[in-house]
This record gives C-alpha cells, structure tokens and sequence, in this order.
C-alpha cells in the first residue's frame, strides 16, 4: 500500500512493502528435504517427484498461516496463524544454490560400525546440513507395510519450558531434525487417515516446542497450554467426544494423532511455546537470520 502524505508539492511517499502486512513479525525458517530412496527413479515409490515436495512445504505453510481457503484455515476461537512459514533453502552449507531438495540412495550396510543406533545419527551420517542453519526433514524409505504404522518423529529444542524431557534429544552436536515415512509425505492416495500432509506439520511442532495433547496421560499438567483441553490418553478419533473436566477434546489440534482431514488448528499458547523456542532455544534462533534463505547473490 502507498501512503500519500497531503497538500505539499514533495508529498512524502511510503514505498515501505511491509506497510500492508498484518501486524507482527513472521519467522521465516529454512528447511532441507533429504530424500532417502531405494534407488528407484525420480517421482517413484520411495524417490519422491519434486511436485510432491514443494505441495508438502506448501500445505505446512497453509497449516502454520491459518491461510484462508485451503484446509489449514479455521475459525476456532482459541486457534491462530503462528506467524511462523518455511522456505526450501535456496543456498546450501557452501553457499551455492540449490532447491533445498538432496537425494540419497540408502544403501544401510555403508553405515561406519561407529554411528550410533539411532535413524537421526544413520540418516544424518549419509545427509545432515548444520542444524544452526537448517531444518532437516529426511523422507524415511520405509516398506510398504509401515504405513499407518510408523508415521514420523523428530527431535525437540532445547529449551527451559515445561515438559522439556519429554522431547527425544539429539546426541551433543549431533544430527536432529524430523523423520517422515515417504508414505505419509505430502498428499497421496495413501489408503488411511495420513495422506494430506498432515505429519509434517505435527513432527514440525515437536521441533518448535510442543508436546501431544495428552502429555503423560494425566489431566493435571499435560501439554502445558491452558487452551488445549486435557485429556488423558492418545487423540485418534475424529467424532468429538469428552476428556478431562468434562471438558471436549479438541480433535482438530495437530498435535493429535487424528486423521489429516480433521486437524487444522494450533491454539495461541501452543504457538507461544513455538515463539519462546523461535526467540531463546539453540539451533532455533539461528534459523531466523540464516543465509539458507537466502537467494545466491
Ligand atoms: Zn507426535
């Protein structure tokens, strides 16, 4: 928007872009997919097509900007737009240009007999960029028949907020990062409750802070945010139905385990927790002024 000063020959004009934005900074977060394949050709099975990709990191900004007129949206009262978005890098560790998407063919027996048993640390020894700098996300090649099964993890932040134990922590200096079942990656005709992307955007809320809403199965602490209902045990229906205090459980929160159809919404203390983690965590707050970001100049 252009804002025209009055009256006066040299009328002041505001050419600043950020005047017609809503109120509020937007964190801006680069992310690295590491495709893990099987070797198959590109846009194959485990060897996901770079369309795939892209609608992913799409549907997880739809997700985390409440956009209007996509599945992301909501009008819950306690619901809101984190104010948080992530960009495929455009510039590597090297600073060259990339489109934040690397391939790898796993080939699992490479593996130095020194790397610790854990996928973060295997997947990490073959393709892991600074943690500093970059989210990484890996699409696991799973068989077939984890799908359903095994859906995702990732690593939490360090961090002094409550319920900070709870987050599987990477080894000191170590790789972290997110894990995806190639299956439940982006959208697809996957037969379930897991093909519209969905899991992406709930590992990526272990990443910034936040804990299942149910916590550690008990109604008193739970997940630390007022405005999630209490419940105490795993969330996967998708009919409404009653937790603790009598109180509905909020089905459509991410950090359920319910079907993708039905979630849409992250409440305004669960995106506190992701702003104080954004604002003071290691290997959180470096991301908002990394050059991954950034195009190659
Ligand atoms: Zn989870």
């Amino acid at each position: 928007m252009l804002l025209w000063g009055s009256c006066t020959e040299k009328s002041p004009i505001s050419d600043n872009p950020n005047d017609s934005d809503p109120p509020g900074e937007v964190y801006v977060l680069p992310v690295v997919v590491h495709v893990m394949h099987n070797g198959e050709e590109i846009g194959t099975g485990t060897n996901l097509s770079v369309e795939r990709i892209e609608r992913q990191i799409e549907i997880l900004n739809e997700d985390y900007r409440r956009k209007e007129g996509t599945r992301g949206y909501n009008e819950h009262p306690d619901g809101g737009d984190t104010r948080i978005e992530f960009v495929l890098a455009r510039q590597d560790p090297d600073g060259n240009p990339t489109n934040g998407i690397v391939r790898h063919k796993l080939v699992i027996e490479d593996l130095p007999e020194n790397i610790p048993n854990t996928e973060y640390e295997q997947y990490g020894y073959f393709s892991f960029w600074d943690s500093e700098r970059y989210i990484n996300i890996w699409t696991a090649p799973y068989p077939e028949d984890f799908a359903n099964l095994l859906l995702g993890k990732a690593t939490g932040p360090d961090s002094d907020l409550p319920g900070d134990s709870l987050f599987q922590k990477p080894f000191d200096g170590g790789a972290e990062g997110i894990i995806i079942n190639w299956a439940h990656f982006g959208e697809s005709d996957l037969e379930g409750g897991h093909n519209l992307g969905r899991t992406l955007t709930h590992e990526m809320g272990h990443y910034l802070g936040l804990l299942h809403t149910w916590g550690t199965n008990e109604c008193e602490t739970n997940d630390y945010c007022e405005d999630t209902p209490a419940v105490d045990s795993v969330v996967r229906n998708s009919e409404p139905y009653i937790g603790c205090n009598g109180e509905e459980v909020m089905i459509a929160n991410y950090m359920n385990y319910t079907p993708d159809r039905v979630m849409n919404v992250f409440t305004n203390d669960q995106i506190d927790r992701m702003h104080y983690v954004l604002e003071n965590s290691p290997r959180r707050t470096s991301l908002l002024t990394s050059p991954g970001k950034d195009e190659v100049k």
